[in-house]
């Protein structure tokens, strides 16, 4: 945990538009709640539709569900009896806790390791004080419920989804008919969750307002090991870290999809597709491959329903190694479930037989991969030292370029706007005048803007225009007439600016 790290990022953040919180701040913010400002929810949308460009590229279907569902969906789903947290109460300052956090972060060697029936055991002997006020804990643990609960109508009880997953799973007979009774099919969906947190104290790693983005593959439970789409990507690596190397420390087996089959790592070719499809989503988002590692869950943490079970992990500057992304393999778990607290059928019928789908589900929320780019590619430089910069990738930045006139006079502002609005056409583009031109390009590579266009007086003499790269500092001459085409070609990655450079005119 790299807590200097976090408080720069957090205060980057939100003086520069992209997130801020916790909300409402004007009556002094509820933790875990963020509003996305315009930076930030262009980058989250980048994010979203990079997802939904992979799910789509898939072969899955977006669908959206409500997001509030009556009691009864929950108790099939087994979320009223057993989505909770363990909660410790001070007694002094009557501040609540999450008991399995607060271990972690004082014995992080007992992190996620300790049994429920241990935890006074552990507060004792490791003497765990309330953070608040340094009191001794004295309370007993209770459960805390992570259901946030609503009433509908006159009073009918109803809860807020914790997960998309759930709501997923109940048009099944709709799906059924949809995809013609052939499978497998598969479907997807981005949008909010709640989660009745009892205190989160990790940014947006932890939210009680969050927005998930989950694929659900319905399968053939026989066609699980022969899924012929495992043939197209069989070869692709990825860097494992099956239990066993879970020791001290962890060590990534960084081998082929087939060989994670045939050394028993993963149970199905299906599976191994499945999780090859979210380390893509990971890599194509932009996450630096040295930052990814896929953990497999150990035999104490996994789902009871769950056949196999691996994490996608980033490591992050400001908190190290972070769950990022669940893949499962939830068999038939939730559609026996739900079948039987509904009384339908929930199977296809492909030509008489009848066939109960096991779901393979990639799970993930969108905020945490827009905090890891965040945490990652920002860098902080103090006065005299250098730039601040938000190097994200060119295919992830909010905003592609920005246009600024040299100086506010002589007709610059006027030609500027335009070759703005022309752009726009085509790019996210931000028109800039005011400060000193040194201290734009200073805030747009803060912005991570990667190019920017400057009107100088050259500009009005023979309609060219500097073209700046961020990361490399270095200005191109162009011809406005060419400026479209040479944008395209650095956005869809034809040309490297360098190589642009080489052809100035
Ligand atoms: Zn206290």
């Amino acid at each position: 945990m790299n807590n200097e790290h976090l408080q720069n990022v957090i205060s980057f953040v939100s003086q520069k538009g992209f997130i801020w919180g916790p909300e409402p701040e004007i009556y002094n913010g509820l933790s875990g709640f963020y509003t996305y400002g315009p930076l930030g929810k262009l980058l989250k949308n980048k994010v979203e539709d990079t997802i939904r460009k992979d799910f789509v590229r898939s072969e899955f279907f977006e669908v959206e569900c409500p997001i509030v569902l009556p009691k009864k969906v929950w108790e099939a789903s087994g979320h009223l009896g057993g989505f909770s947290d363990p909660m410790v109460e001070c007694t002094k300052c009557e501040s609540r806790f999450r008991i399995d956090e607060l271990i972690g972060e004082k014995v992080p060697e007992l992190k996620d390791k300790v049994k429920a029936e241990d935890y006074q055991k552990v507060i004792k002997k490791h003497k765990i004080m309330c953070p608040s006020c340094n009191e001794l804990f004295k309370e007993e643990i209770t459960q805390h419920s992570l259901m946030l609960k609503t009433t509908i109508g006159m009073g009918t009880e109803a809860y807020c989804r914790p997960e998309t997953a759930t709501a997923s799973y109940l048009p099944f007979p709709r799906y059924a008919d949809f995809f013609r009774h052939k499978l497998p099919f598969g479907v997807f969906q981005i949008g909010k969750a709640f989660r009745n947190e009892i205190s989160p104290r990790q940014y947006l790693i932890r939210l009680r307002e969050f927005t998930q983005a989950e694929g659900q593959l319905f399968m053939n439970p026989d066609e699980k090991k022969s899924f012929y789409k495992f043939d197209l990507i069989s070869d692709n690596k990825l860097p494992l870290v099956p239990e066993k190397n879970q020791g001290k420390e962890f060590k990534i087996d960084e081998i082929s999809l087939k060989q994670a089959l045939s050394k028993k790592y993963i149970k199905s070719k299906a599976y191994g597709w499945t999780l090859n499809l979210a380390y893509d989503l990971y890599v194509n988002l932009g996450i630096p491959k040295e930052r990814i590692r896929i953990r497999q869950h150990r035999k104490d943490e996994m789902a009871f329903y769950a056949d196999d079970a691996w994490d996608i992990e980033v490591n992050l500057n400001s908190f190290g190694w972070q769950e990022m992304c669940g893949v499962h393999d939830r068999t038939d778990y939730d559609l026996v479930q739900h079948e039987k607290f509904s009384g339908k059928k929930l199977e296809v019928n492909d030509n008489g037989i009848k066939i109960k789908p096991h779901v393979l589900e990639i799970a993930f929320g969108t905020d945490r991969p827009v905090f890891a780019l965040l945490d990652i590619f920002y860098e902080k430089k103090e006065e005299g030292q250098g730039k601040s910069i938000l190097s994200l990738p060119l295919e992830i930045c909010p905003i592609q370029a920005a246009v600024l006139p040299l100086f506010r006079k002589d007709n610059m502002p006027e030609t500027a706007k335009l070759i703005a609005e022309n752009l726009r056409e085509e790019f996210s583009i931000k028109y800039d005048e005011t400060q000193s031109i040194g201290k734009r390009y200073l805030r747009a590579a803060e912005e991570a803007i990667p190019f920017c266009v400057t009107v100088d007086y050259d500009t009005l003499k023979d309609k060219t225009v500097t073209l700046r790269d961020r990361d490399s500092e270095k200005q191109v001459r162009f011809k406005i007439d060419d400026l479209n085409e040479t944008l395209k070609s650095l956005f869809s990655k034809t040309k490297t600016f360098d190589e642009l450079e080489a052809k100035t005119i």
